[in-house]
């Protein structure tokens, strides 16, 4: 079997090898159940244990407040786009802050079901920043705010909680669970759980119950936050293996330190990288400095060919995953909780030593 490479992809992206063990130990009978989690109905007793300890475990890793519900959904993060409108909208307005691809998606979506007012809009500046919060255009009467707290695929992330009347709607799939979280300013919190938690198929919803409960009429059930709710995430089968694997991570997770200590690590991870980047004339940035994120450092070389290099040459070294999305080009490092500050480190001396190489030959 090949060695394990670092792998700096986005998303699905690395998990911690620890917890890919376990699950392998686990893989074809779970505990004495004789048969796969896979395999599981998910009303039975195994089942029903591993999904109370998933909810327990995140409540308290994230230090969920009892005001507001856990749910384990599918739909992926994209769902959300049309969920949280249907739900939280009313046909009224809401405030989107548009600082990349993914809340530019989620505002598009939001304008089917109400009025969307763009509390800021960094595209013409190729969202190269976040704005502050002097700079955010609030309406009167928004039913919430919607933010991403960082932009997976431009890099940046928000460094504060914006301040607003109404309820905070966030984002997190690319940063949850990377940093302690005040969960009680926030009325949603959503994240795609394959960037920073658990394999591809699981969304997980963190709402404040008072929130549930204003749908529009026309959302469907199975993406009704107070059916869900009522339901505790199984009005229909739930994403079990999935539930199952994030069990393991937030074990793996606790283990570590929890969010504290994954905030202390992502600072470590990308300053790294980022020093690199600030020592360079070689290398170029597009995001502002104080707007950069903790979680993927994108960057470019002088040229779209030197970029391949870039990339084609890293993968020599089991440095993978480390092309640009295809929206902006360029490279981009995905530097999620589960990989490891060798990786980073590999990576940090392998940019060195490609920029000396591509230095001194010209
Ligand atoms: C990947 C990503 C999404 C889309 O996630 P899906 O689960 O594929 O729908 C949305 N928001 C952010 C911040 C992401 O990184």
């Amino acid at each position: 079997m090949k060695e394990r490479v670092y792998n700096f992809a986005a998303g699905p992206s690395t998990m911690p090898i620890e917890v890919l063990e376990k699950a392998r130990d686990e893989l074809v009978s779970y505990g004495d159940s004789g048969m796969s989690v896979m395999e599981m109905t998910h009303r039975g007793k195994d089942f029903s244990e591993i999904f109370s300890n998933a909810k327990s475990l995140f409540r308290e890793v994230l230090s969920v407040p009892d005001t507001h519900e856990i749910l384990f959904l599918q739909g992926g993060a994209t769902l959300q786009f049309a969920s949280i409108p249907m739900n939280l909208m009313n046909g009224g307005t809401a405030d989107y802050a548009v600082t990349g691809s993914f809340s530019g998606k989620a505002a598009r979506e939001a304008r089917k079901y109400g009025d969307v007012n763009l509390a800021c809009d960094t595209g013409a500046r190729g969202f190269d920043r976040i704005p502050e919060q002097n700079e955010l255009k609030l309406s009167d009467d928004a039913s919430y705010f919607y933010y991403c707290a960082n932009n997976t695929i431009y890099g940046t992330e928000w460094h504060y909680v914006p301040e607003t009347s109404s309820a905070l709607v966030c984002d997190m799939s690319s940063d949850i669970l990377s940093c302690p979280v005040d969960v009680s300013r926030y009325g949603l919190i959503y994240a795609g759980a394959q960037k920073n938690i658990a394999p591809a198929g699981l969304t997980v919803v963190v709402i404040d119950r008072g929130l549930a409960g204003k749908h529009m009429d026309i959302t469907p059930d199975i993406m009704r936050y107070d059916v869900l709710i009522k339901n505790d995430s199984m009005l229909n089968t739930p994403p079990c293996w999935c539930i199952y694997m994030l069990t393991l991570e937030l074990e793996w997770l606790k283990k570590q330190g929890g969010v504290a200590a994954m905030d202390q690590l992502r600072r470590e991870r990308s300053g790294m990288i980022y020093e690199v980047l600030d020592n360079s004339s070689f290398y170029i940035q597009k995001a502002e400095a104080n707007s950069r994120s903790f979680m993927n450092a994108t960057f470019r070389t002088p040229s779209e060919e030197l970029d391949r290099e870039f990339v084609e040459g890293a993968a020599k070294e089991g440095l993978v995953n480390l092309k640009g999305h295809r929206i902006t080009g360029g490279i981009r490092a995905s530097l999620y909780n589960a990989m490891p500050l060798e990786g980073a480190a590999a990576l940090a001396d392998y940019m060195k030593r490609f920029e000396a190489h591509n230095t001194c030959l010209k």
